[in-house]
């Protein structure tokens, strides 16, 4: 196996673009993948102000590197989310890669600040562990943005993400998420503009990134993805890619080409159509946003339950 671009000995093959390379051309193919992406979909001009949503994991952390070697300052934004010891390792991920580039780090603790953390919040709020974890995600991006006045918020979302995503918003016609499915999205209404610049680079290739420039991520996977629905999409279209290379790349871009513009008019009607909180001021539908109402059922005094045994003495007045 040998490398496109020197012939020298290739540590990888992309069979969705035909070429292996070597480490050298692999890591300067990768950033001009960040490059193009940038470019074409306008996401950030050099003077942007640019807030990095870190996981700890192996996107979010290239994502940072990559646009620091790109030349862009960038600071990082983390959030602890208390999913036991996945989160403590996540956590020390990020800070050794922050503290080792003298890097800004923000961070904001789920439990210390809001008083929950996503299991508990999840079962309070009868809410799937993803959908309480990515509300308070999102809710928190938009706001320390929007209170450190920053230009756009970077997420390390790779191909993979988005294609399954598309794939899943497909399966089911969700046009009013179709149309949110942008490598960019503009800031307004109180949001502040939202960017993906690994939209052309994959997973495998991230894995591969970070490894290559010694980038010590959290490889475990969170231990509440289990029954992710997100999952099933990703193993689906590797099926699809490994007998059609090339397959993903093609299923999300010509969508963007040829589709996407189409669900737009519905995303943005819906934004503008918001008002803010009257709890919090973030922009919602109508009243008190879903993540006050999460915040509220989450922290709830939950009812105390006994055992039949305790319950039996507690009625018949026995000593417990
Ligand atoms: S898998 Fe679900 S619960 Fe875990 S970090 Fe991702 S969104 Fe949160
Ligand atoms: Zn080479
Ligand atoms: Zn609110």
């Amino acid at each position: 196996m040998k490398c496109r671009v020197c012939r020298g000995a290739a540590v990888i093959d992309l069979p969705q673009h035909n070429a292996n390379f070597c480490a050298e051309h692999f890591d300067r193919f990768c950033l001009e993948q960040v490059a193009k992406a940038i470019k074409k979909f306008k996401m950030f001009g050099p003077n942007d102000r640019l807030l990095v949503a870190v996981s700890g994991g192996k996107d979010s952390l290239a994502v940072w590197d990559i646009l620091g070697r790109l030349g862009y300052a960038a600071d990082g934004l983390y959030v602890g989310l208390g999913i036991g010891e996945y989160s403590d390792a996540s956590g020390e991920a990020t800070r050794a890669f922050a503290t080792s580039r003298g890097l800004t780090l923000h961070e904001v603790d789920l439990r210390s600040e809001y008083g929950y953390n996503v299991p508990e919040g999840s079962r309070a709020a009868k809410r799937a562990p993803c959908s309480a974890c990515g509300l308070s995600k999102r809710h928190i991006f938009d706001s320390v943005a929007r209170e450190h006045d920053y230009d756009a918020l970077i997420t390390g979302h790779n191909l993979d993400d988005e294609a399954a995503v598309l794939f899943g918003n497909v399966l089911r016609w969700q046009t009013e998420y179709l149309g949110r499915q942008m490598p960019v999205l503009p800031a307004g209404n109180g949001f502040p503009r939202k960017v993906k610049p690994l939209v052309r680079l994959g997973e495998r290739e991230m894995a591969a990134y970070c490894v290559l420039s010694g980038i010590e991520y959290q490889i475990d996977e969170c231990p509440m993805a289990a029954g992710n629905k997100h999952l099933g999409y990703k193993e689906a279209l590797n099926d699809i890619e490994s007998k059609s290379p090339g397959a993903k790349f093609a299923f999300y871009f010509e969508y963007l080409a040829k589709a996407a513009e189409h669900f737009q008019a519905t995303t943005e009607s819906d934004r503008d159509s918001l008002e803010p909180c009257v709890n919090c001021g973030s922009p919602t539908p109508s009243g008190t946003c879903a993540f006050c109402r999460l915040v509220e059922r989450a922290t709830a005094p939950q009812p105390i339950t006994m055992s039949p045994t305790r319950r039996r003495r507690s009625e018949s007045g026995q000593p417990q």
